[in-house]
């Protein structure tokens, strides 16, 4: 294991997506991450080196020892269920995870003296949108449980900091996607039901085709245009605000994405240039509650956290992801 000399930073859902990518990122820039997951979603191999403790973030007598114990500089918080579908269907679970557990998680950093959270949020929060890009002061009105959930969180963070003095920064991701480039962790959920793994999962033939949601939306193509924004930068911006949050800044919220969206048509032809596989597509009603446009304006994000995504260009995040699906695919062979 790597020497380190940081402070330890809490991960939660540290074995998910983003959160593994976190933790590598952490301890590649000397940071102690300390793993908190109770792999309802996620997979302990993906944790790697870094301390792992498994449990619940809404269990203050898992939690608030484990905080005594390692003094974190900061909580990240990625233990969350983030389907929108699902949340429609199964609005229970959404609130119980991503607002009753994240309380608990807040109130047991109270309890223990640990003064800084870094947020996952979502665009999600603002809802269908009524201009785009998307800017931070763009009204926040969810269309979905997941939306919701994330929403009161915020809200949540912006009083514990009034009266408690918990500072935060949440981070609203449009479009996470991509593996890391070395091709040893990526997305990997139990059912896949994001776009671009799907689709990969065509060019490996594990499926015979994709479903494309929607052909006759108010796009240039007509399917959804969405704002996709590589994990390795999410982690970056993410590096960034704990940066920020240590040098005392205020709480706020940021937009993470790459500013420039891409059809499901485009994703599509983008995944054939870079597989060589012909992709087969069918037509599929659209998804309820999929707006047709989602961009970020993330210039708050870059101009404040000084955020400079490295891999913005589609051909690369779909190549990164790519790699993960032929590496996993490997594996389970
Ligand atoms: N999508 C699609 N077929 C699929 C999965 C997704 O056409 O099998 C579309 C979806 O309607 C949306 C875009 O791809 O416009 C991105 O969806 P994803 O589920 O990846 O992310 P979301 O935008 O829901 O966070």
């Amino acid at each position: 294991m790597s020497k380190t000399s940081l402070p330890p930073v809490v991960v939660a859902g540290g074995a998910g997506y983003i959160g593994s990518h976190m933790v590598r990122m952490l301890l590649e820039s000397g940071f102690h991450p300390v793993v908190v997951d109770n792999l309802a979603t996620g997979h302990a191999e993906a944790v790697g080196q870094a301390t792992f403790r498994q449990g619940d973030i809404g269990d203050p007598s898992f939690m608030a020892p484990l905080l005594r114990e390692f003094q974190p500089a900061c909580v990240m918080h990625f233990a969350a269920a983030s389907l929108v579908g699902e949340s429609m269907t199964a609005p229970a679970k959404y609130w119980r995870n991503n607002l009753v557990q994240t309380l608990a998680l807040l109130d047991a950093m109270r309890e223990c003296g640990v003064g800084q959270f870094i947020f996952s949020s979502t665009a999600a929060v603002y809802g269908n949108p009524v201009e785009v890009p998307i800017t931070e002061q763009h009204p926040r009105n969810p269309i979905n449980p997941y939306g919701h959930s994330k929403l009161a969180v915020e809200t949540a963070l912006q009083d514990y900091d009034r009266a408690y003095g918990l500072r935060s920064i949440a981070l609203r991701y449009f479009n996470a996607a991509g593996a890391h480039p070395d091709g040893s962790i990526g997305e990997r959920h139990e059912p896949e039901t994001h776009l671009i793994p799907l689709v990969l999962q065509v060019a490996s033939g594990r499926r015979r085709e994709i479903a494309r949601f929607g052909s006759n939306f108010p796009t240039p193509d007509g399917s959804c245009i969405r704002d996709y924004v590589h994990v390795q930068d999410l982690c970056t911006a993410h590096l960034l605000a704990l940066k920020k949050l240590g040098e005392g800044a205020a709480s706020t919220a940021y937009n993470l994405g790459n500013g420039s969206g891409h059809s499901v048509n485009e994703v599509i032809a983008a995944a054939r240039r870079v597989t060589g596989h012909p992709i087969p597509v069918r037509d599929d009603p659209p998804r309820e509650g999929d707006p047709p446009v989602l961009v970020a304006d993330a210039r708050r994000a870059r101009a404040e956290l000084g955020w400079a995504p490295q891999y913005a260009d589609i051909e690369t995040i779909i190549a990164h992801a790519w790699q993960w699906e032929r590496s996993s695919l490997a594996r389970a062979a």
